[in-house]
């Protein structure tokens, strides 16, 4: 690899139990003949160190050096994960859901769950307006017809906001990829309660998916697409979401394969790319060495495709096919009795 080529790839390892993930993840990375230098940014505990401005520059900055980006998880002291999100307008959260021979899946019929979600990722609850609900009512918000308690006044309220081009932007992401796959889009929101963000979401995504008319658009109320996600998954190819029920249906479809040790994700803008694993930072098993790196690992395939490294995408993809296969080396989580670099020993030994 001539380094001047090289691509540079920002690993930031995050808290808690991540960095273990991450750690096993980079040492079966580093196996794979790919032209990328890997800036490789301190754990969470250890940017303690700094004071909190610094840490936030010192993580920003190398977040801006980079081509993109593979993000343990953070409980909020590493930090860059808002500044990934929404400094880089990382508008599509992309969270696949495929079940493989060896995942240990509660499922009776797992076979061929194969579908990808697609969460908006910046709007929604997720925009932060909450606070006392005696503000709300006070700025004459509340409409005569809403059911309002009695001591509302005494509550808290939070906003979700649904915009208009937010939503046509990650429709048309959701098409472009349903046109790569199965040519089927599944819209999903609490469209009987919630008519003016959640009906007019799915209103404007259906407007958008008439662009394309070679794809076929279904609709669910979204509590009807959580039960479908354990009856009927085979069914479904690319689910999009806003972005509350994004993450909740996701790890609710991680759970149908085995569990969010399995299920990696992309979060995707115009300009600007970064992955990480679908889970948080496991802090019930940190320290124990038991974390199962399959999500992480399966990120970085998810990066590899992205910078156009396919040829090591897919060597990737079949040694981890293999070791869950043979299911001799498995983690805790999986049935197994393998430690997290175990785990990344036989995925080594399959490349
Ligand atoms: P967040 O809100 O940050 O997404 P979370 O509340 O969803 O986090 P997680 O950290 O994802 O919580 O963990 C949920 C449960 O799943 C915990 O019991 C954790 O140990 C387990 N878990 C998560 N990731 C893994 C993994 N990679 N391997 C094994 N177990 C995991």
């Amino acid at each position: 690899m001539n380094p001047e080529n090289a691509l540079n790839v920002c690993v930031i390892p995050g808290d808690d139990a991540a960095p273990e993930a991450m750690a096993a993840t980079l040492r079966v990375l580093k196996f794979l003949d790919v032209p990328i230098t890997w800036d490789c940014l301190p754990t969470g505990t250890e940017l303690l160190k700094l004071d909190a401005a610094d840490r936030e520059k010192f993580v920003t900055e190398r977040i801006d050096k980079a081509s993109t980006v593979l993000f343990g998880a953070s409980d909020g002291t590493t930090p860059g994960a808002s500044y990934l999100r929404w400094g880089k307008s990382t508008y599509a959260n992309v969270r696949p859901i495929k079940w493989l021979p060896g995942f240990n899946s509660p499922l009776r019929r797992p076979e061929g769950i194969d579908y990808v979600i697609v969460r908006e990722n910046l709007e929604d609850m997720y925009v932060g307006i909450m606070g006392p609900a005696s503000k709300l009512l006070d700025a004459n918000l509340v409409d005569p017809r809403s059911h309002v308690p009695k001591d509302a006044a005494e509550g808290r309220f939070a906003a979700k906001i649904i915009t208009r081009s937010g939503t046509e932007r990650v429709t048309r992401f959701a098409c472009e990829l349903a046109t790569q796959r199965r040519n089927k889009i599944t819209v999903s929101a609490k469209t009987n309660m919630l008519p003016a963000t959640d009906k007019w979401f799915c209103e404007i995504a259906k407007e958008i998916v008439q662009e394309y008319p070679h794809l076929h658009y279904e609709e669910f109320i979204v509590d009807d697409l959580a039960h479908r996600l354990v009856m009927r998954p085979q069914d479904l190819d690319v689910l999009l979401l806003p972005n509350l029920y994004g993450d909740i249906l996701s790890d609710q479809g991680a759970a149908t394969i085995g569990g969010l040790g399995l299920a990696p994700s992309g979060c995707y803008g115009e300009d600007f790319a970064y992955f990480e694993p679908s889970h948080g930072t496991a802090p019930d098993i940190s320290g124990l060495g038991v974390i199962n790196p399959t999500a992480t690992l399966m990120s970085a395939i998810l990066m590899f495709r992205h910078v156009g490294l396919s040829s090591a995408a897919d060597q990737l993809g079949k040694a981890i096919k293999r070791v869950y296969t043979i299911a001799e080396q498995l983690t805790q989580d999986q049935g197994g009795t393998s430690t997290t670099e175990e785990f990344a020993d036989a995925v080594i030994g399959e490349l």
